[in-house]
């Protein structure tokens, strides 16, 4: 497929869309209902939707019953843990080795025009980011996912916590299902921001901003302080009213669905005219200037700080003159 069509190349092999990235309209006032409604299919589908479809089989199939998360033991947490990682393992995999390994589209659609294989760098373990991303979801990323999860299904199985049932109050919950992903973006943006103060930033999140050109291994590599702090949004659930159903979707959203933003492609190619867009631009332009797009932009945190990046030239105009203002400030202060 022909992705020129869509966006341009610049003489270092980096691709970039000709669209602007757009924030989600909720919170525009005045206040559009048919914006929301046309924004609305994009929130859901694909990636959304898939996660709640995931949360639902490992509900029904995959999670042990009321009776045995009632008391906590090696011999349920461990599946549990596997489960999580297979999931990873699948979903993660899948698109590595679809887009990394085999490189089944080259660098069609591909912001960054390398691939990271082809670069060893001293940063990462072995000189190589895919074993010591993959290594760093793995052994510290999955164990953290999954002792908040065992603290949320222990939780409602014993009954701390203001827990409710489907027949009870289903349209409180298909409200709170709806509204997962923002409260997602809304604690990611907070933690996010709070990371990048220089000396966190130096301690903790540097190790997640290494993978400057990310691949889908590089979504949950982080430094273990940013595990606890990432998976802690999913203590909202003892502040309203849940099910260990939103749970799972919760951890869904914030486990799994980390890969989107580092895919690395802007569309997957489905067909020989046809492609899935991933909406993975917001997070990559996050990796390639680190100073923009805390959030992913469905709610409008970044433009509210002047720290939105919309991926075009423009975009990197305005975030060229707000990096030079500061430089001058800092300059002012020194003198
Ligand atoms: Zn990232
Ligand atoms: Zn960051």
């Amino acid at each position: 497929m022909d992705d020129t069509r869509f966006g341009r190349r610049d003489r270092r092999g980096d691709w970039r869309p000709d669209a602007p990235l757009q924030v989600g309209p909720l919170l525009d006032f005045p206040w559009s209902p048919l914006r929301v409604l046309t924004w609305l299919p994009g929130y859901l589908l694909p990636w959304n939707a898939l996660f709640f479809v995931i949360a639902t089989a490992v509900w029904l199939w995959l999670t042990p019953s009321r009776e045995t998360l009632a008391s906590l033991s090696w011999t349920w947490i461990l599946p549990v843990l596997l489960r999580n990682m297979a999931i990873v393992l699948v979903v993660f995999g899948l698109l590595e080795w679809r887009l990394y390994i085999r490189r089944a589209q080259s660098n069609r659609f591909k912001y960054n025009g390398q691939f990271p294989a082809d670069r060893p760098s001293d940063v990462f373990w072995w000189k190589s980011q895919n074993l010591d991303n993959a290594l760093r979801t793995f052994g510290l990323g999955l164990p953290v996912w999954t002792a908040y999860e065992v603290l949320m299904l222990h939780a409602w199985a014993v009954g701390w916590g203001p827990w409710t049932s489907l027949a009870e109050s289903p349209w409180a919950l298909a409200a709170f299902a709806l509204a997962i992903p923002l409260i997602h973006e809304t604690h990611f943006f907070l933690i996010h921001r709070l990371i990048h103060v220089p000396v966190l930033y130096r301690w903790v999140h540097s190790v997640h901003h290494n993978s400057v050109n990310p691949s889908p291994w590089s979504a949950l590599s982080m430094h273990p302080v940013e595990h606890v702090l990432y998976w802690s949004d999913i203590l909202v659930h003892f502040l309203i009213p849940s099910h260990p159903l939103l749970v799972l979707y919760h951890l869904q959203v914030t486990g799994t669905g980390a890969v989107v933003g580092h895919i690395g492609f802007d569309r997957i190619e489905t067909g020989p005219d046809r492609a899935m867009g991933t909406h993975a631009y917001a997070h990559y332009l996050h990796h390639k200037y680190f100073e923009v797009n805390y959030a992913d932009g469905s709610l409008p945190f970044d433009r509210w700080l002047g720290t939105w990046h919309d991926g075009t030239a423009e975009g990197d105009a305005r975030m060229q003159a707000r990096f030079a203002a500061r430089k001058a400030r800092m300059n002012r202060r020194r003198t």
